[in-house]
């Protein structure tokens, strides 16, 4: 569990400066029917290849567990410019919470 305050005072690069900004919150970015990445597994589920689709999940990480965390892409916008740019190395965690 990570815990980030809605409001920082952080570096933004757009005005190469430290200004007040909020935290958006993460939106959820599941596979739509349209993303490329679950029309390429339909391919392979729709024409075969090897033994996909796995009936086992965990065979996916070969042995080792599957990741239960996933990075978080935070989203930050500044009150002076009110441009918003994203964080160069996300968090990876498995919950979010942000405070208010
Ligand atoms: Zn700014």
């Amino acid at each position: 569990m990570v815990k980030i305050p809605k409001e920082q005072r952080r570096y933004c690069p757009n005005c190469d400066k430290h200004t007040e900004q909020t935290l958006k919150e993460p939106t959820d970015r599941s596979d739509g029917p349209f993303k490329k990445k679950f029309r390429k597994r339909q391919r392979k589920v729709d024409n075969g290849y090897g033994s996909f689709p796995y009936e086992n999940p965990a065979i996916r990480s070969r042995g080792r567990k599957n990741p239960t965390s996933e990075k978080k892409d935070l989203e930050f916008n500044c009150k002076e410019c009110g441009k918003s740019y994203k964080r160069q190395n996300p968090i990876r965690t498995s919950k979010l919470e942000i405070e208010r």
